[in-house]
């Protein structure tokens, strides 16, 4: 069954991992900016990564007939220091153009600070002024839900941005009512031990619908799972979904939310 993985970080995975994809029905992902697993030592460190992403990995993923797009910006956990987050904000709109851009993200909180915040509503303002699409991070601790609430004050805050122009990733049984409520996209991360399980994650369909959600493997350098998609579908069908409905949730729904970007192919 054809799918888009809409949030995967595959800097971090191997060639085996996008053949896998590719022979499971990958046809497109798209690619957040985040931390690397150890924070970069300047703002050059994030121009090549920007680099990598707009450039390298579609190169890489074309080769197994997957469409590649990536997110910018500089993730939560390093918007800590303000000084360096001033200088990457300052490097993303000369990457903004490139034909894999489709807008800011992951940005949001982790540990819902101050700074990070600032640094949120930065990144907000640079969506706004160049009509670019958003992807949410959402913090994985306890404070998800106070963290998922002050992201989204924050979008209304800036009040240029339609919530149907925003994910929200990472949501969980706590926090997707709330998203849908406010107008904004919902993203469940497939994670093999915390975020949602393929199980939680249809329990939570199955509970709240089919409209303005998909689902990813927010596969990355950690304990992750690039096929997670497809073991969703395998349990969903299991549970006797039909193919149309996994078909919704797995393109129709990315398509319609990413075909907003004029760059998105949505073929
Ligand atoms: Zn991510």
């Amino acid at each position: 069954m054809q799918y888009i993985d809409p949030h995967i970080h595959m800097v971090s995975r191997t060639t085996d991992d996008y053949a896998r994809m590719a022979q499971a029905g990958c046809v497109a992902i798209t690619e957040p900016a985040f931390w690397a697993g150890y924070d970069r030592s300047s703002p050059q460190g994030f121009y090549d990564y920007f680099r990598q992403l707009t450039d390298t990995e579609p190169k890489r993923a074309a080769q197994f007939g997957i469409e590649h797009y990536t997110w910018l910006c500089i993730n939560p956990k390093e918007a800590e220091d303000l000084a360096l987050a001033k200088d990457v904000l300052a490097l993303i709109p000369d990457f903004l153009d490139q034909p894999n851009v489709l807008g800011i993200g992951e940005i949001g909180l982790n540990k819902n600070s101050r700074n990070e915040l600032k640094v949120l509503e930065d990144h907000i303002a640079l969506a706004d002024a160049t009509e670019s699409l958003i992807l949410v991070h959402t913090p994985h601790l306890e404070d998800k839900r106070k963290g998922t609430r002050l992201i989204m004050d924050a979008v209304e805050r800036n009040g240029n941005i339609k919530p149907s122009r925003v994910l929200i990733d990472h949501v969980e049984e706590h926090t997707v009512k709330d998203v849908l409520d406010r107008g904004f996209w919902c993203g469940m991360t497939l994670y093999p031990d915390s975020k949602c399980t393929p199980q939680r994650a249809a329990d939570i369909l199955e509970m709240f619908g089919t409209e303005r959600i998909w689902i990813n493997s927010a596969g990355d350098w950690g304990n992750s799972d690039p096929l997670a998609v497809p073991k969703c579908h395998v349990e969903m069908l299991r549970r006797g979904h039909t193919a149309e409905t996994i078909q919704k949730i797995s393109l129709d729904n990315p398509r319609t939310f990413l075909g907003q970007s004029p760059r998105f192919n949505a073929k």
